[in-house]
């Protein structure tokens, strides 16, 4: 048996999907959780026959209607990790040209701290004994997005942050934030990426005594925990902002359980509703935060 969670929330979500992706088949077991996470079951046959048929390229996959949207800045020697974490990402040669067998072989070592690039903060995080990557469930990092914009008051201020009153405003607006949605705040830096003078407001090595960029408050992280959304996600090098001195927000949604993304790319191609986000972390056991590929399902803009 294999639980297979993505299948229907497309179809729930994404609207407009073929049959290949949208009929959950007759012998499946549906369930909702109580965390409001639809789940379905069926054979691996079934799953196989009509999920993988071979030579489905990579649009094929995806719901009719859809677009695939890379939500993953890459990672390199320009990628942003914290001004403490100096030594960054590291890709060294290990191998590289013909070997005396006559064939080409090339390999690579990496190394990279945790928290850097685009990544997942495990609620372990900022919350002792708290679930590590490994631990965190997939029903939190595959899951539809809301996307909500505080571009306009980052623009004015670089330390501005996502408030309760503008989650209220967005529901008012656009309806209930869900229990299982991911929650992504778009404040425009991603454009900011990689210069680190303009995205961390100070590009002083080692120094966090002056940095700008915005975030969320605590009240606006508790407001998100009461909904019971799966994750949240920023487009900036954290989900406190450049001045916080104290987490607050990092401690309130990790101590819930609630896994953040940061340094979301391309948020700007995300509707506000409507698409389905799969953000999948390097499986570091016992990890506090790894690299994550997050891409998302989003339906395809109408043409005027
Ligand atoms: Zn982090």
């Amino acid at each position: 048996m294999r639980s297979i969670l993505l299948a229907p929330l497309l179809a729930i979500v994404v609207g407009g999907c073929g049959p290949k992706y949208t009929e959950v088949p007759d012998d499946a077991i549906v369930h909702t959780d109580r965390m409001g996470y639809h789940h379905a079951y069926w054979h691996r046959q079934m799953v196989a026959a009509d999920f993988v048929r071979p030579g489905l390229t990579p649009s094929e996959i995806i719901p009719e209607g859809s677009v695939l949207v890379d939500l993953t800045h890459p990672f390199d020697s320009e990628t942003l990790y914290w001004p403490t974490d100096e030594r960054g990402f590291h890709l060294e040669q290990v191998e590289h040209g013909r070997t005396k067998a006559g064939y080409y072989y090339e390999s690579n070592r990496y190394s990279a701290p945790e928290h850097g690039g685009t990544h997942l903060d495990a609620p372990r995080h900022f919350a002792q004994g708290a679930p590590g990557v490994d631990a965190v469930p997939l029903s939190r990092l595959m899951a539809p997005a809301v996307v909500i914009d505080i571009s306009a008051k980052a623009t004015k201020n670089p330390d501005a942050q996502l408030e309760r009153s503008d989650i209220e405003a967005f529901e008012t607006r656009n309806g209930g934030i869900e229990a299982g949605t991911i929650v992504l705040v778009y404040t425009g830096w991603g454009v900011r990426w990689p210069d680190r003078k303009r995205y961390f407001g100070d590009d002083r090595p080692g120094h966090t005594d002056a940095l700008h960029f915005p975030g969320i408050t605590e009240q606006a992280a508790n407001a998100l925990v009461s909904r019971k959304v799966a994750a949240v996600g920023i487009d900036t090098a954290s989900i406190d902002h450049g001045p916080s001195r104290s987490f607050a927000a990092h401690r309130a949604l990790a101590t819930a359980g609630v896994p953040t993304f940061e340094n979301v790319a391309q948020l700007e191609m995300l509707p506000v509703r409507g698409a389905v986000v799969v953000a999948l972390p390097m499986k570091i056991a016992g990890g506090s935060g790894a690299p994550v590929r997050i891409v998302a399902f989003a339906p395809r803009r109408q043409q005027p």
